[in-house]
């Protein structure tokens, strides 16, 4: 269920700190450490899923926790209207250093795309 290495984990179970923003049975959304927008979350599952390669049918409950849990940011954090990004970065190719399952909640500005 949990990793012991895990930087993710360590944060569910509050060993070490983040600024939570939401927290229900599934996941914890909290502040990411080095924002690339002016809003930037992370939510993620309380269970230690590595990454999109390692989503099973048996995480659909939480997986979509996560999804709803960062509607719910976006709204605590007043971007809902002006509109915002989700992203789940897997792999090397896509970029993912936390591996973890997180969803990104970007807004605050416009953003471009395609990413680079
Ligand atoms: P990714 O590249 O998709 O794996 O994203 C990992 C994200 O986690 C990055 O945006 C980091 O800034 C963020 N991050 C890493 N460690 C922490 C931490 N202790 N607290 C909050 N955010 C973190
Ligand atoms: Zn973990």
């Amino acid at each position: 269920m949990s990793d012991d290495n895990c930087i993710f984990c360590k944060i569910v179970k509050k060993e070490i700190p983040a600024t939570i923003i939401y927290e229900d049975d599934h996941v914890l959304a909290f502040e990411d450490l080095n924002p690339q927008a002016p809003v930037h979350c992370l939510v993620i599952t309380k269970k230690h899923i590595v990454g999109g390669n390692d989503m099973t049918p048996e995480d659909t409950i939480a997986l979509g926790h996560m999804l709803l849990a960062g509607k719910k940011v976006a709204e605590i954090k007043n971007i809902a209207d002006d509109g915002y990004r989700f992203v789940i970065n897997t792999g090397a190719h896509g970029g993912q250093r936390v591996f973890h399952i997180h969803l990104h909640v970007m807004g605050g500005r416009p953003l471009s795309w395609p990413p680079g």
